[in-house]
């Protein structure tokens, strides 16, 4: 499955000047908003994801995802997998359990995200899991950015990496883009000036 293809066809892989979150610049962004914009797509790419971690004999219970970004590629890989899909979010900036999801002793987990970046929104639903006695046995992500490695990968993780290395991370795609800090980007030192990606209509 050609997933920068897919992406690609979602006007989901923008280029462009990104402000990035972590305050760098990018000429790509990627935005999975747009892919699961297409329910078809959204299963294809989940259902792509769960023969991974089936073929790795996971066995889990349900899936969480943090909100919002999460909440979608989650919520297809549980339908994928015929598991249960919950999802955390944050309140006033900490990530919690609400809406009445509960979890069970010794239940097993995969975290579900769109996309990761350095893993921290995976980690701290992950921690929300074990806290309340769960057991998180996999995470899951329809692209990855290139700071983690992906299950089946010989790379290795940069240090900025924040998901644990003794739990394997499931993704369909590696996304290494260059990113610049803004005194030596290449597209400032053009003239243009970086967008917040989800700013202006992309
Ligand atoms: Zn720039």
């Amino acid at each position: 499955m050609d997933i920068e293809k897919i992406y690609k066809a979602a006007n989901a892989y923008l280029e462009g000047h990104f402000l990035l979150s972590s305050g760098k610049h990018s000429r790509f962004y990627l935005q999975s908003a747009k892919v699961l914009e297409d329910p078809k797509v959204a299963a294809k790419l989940a259902d792509e994801l769960a023969k991974l971690i089936n073929g790795a004999n996971i066995k889990a219970g349900s899936v969480c995802a943090p909100a919002l970004g999460g909440i979608l590629a989650g919520y297809e890989l549980a339908r994928a997998l015929e598991l249960r899909s919950i999802f955390t979010e944050r309140v006033d900036g900490k990530m919690a359990l609400r809406r009445g999801f509960s979890i069970a002793k010794g239940e097993k987990f995969i975290i579900c995200e769109d996309i990761i970046t350095t893993g921290g929104s995976a980690l701290e639903s992950a921690r929300i899991i074990t806290e309340l006695g769960g057991e998180v046995v996999a995470f899951a992500a329809l692209a990855n950015r290139g700071f983690c490695v992906r299950y089946g990968s010989n790379k290795s993780a940069k240090p900025t990496c924040k998901l644990p290395n003794d739990i394997p991370f499931f993704a369909l795609e590696d996304f290494e883009f260059e990113v610049f800090e803004p005194s030596e980007c290449p597209m400032c030192k053009n003239g243009s000036k970086a967008i917040k990606p989800g700013s202006r209509g992309n």
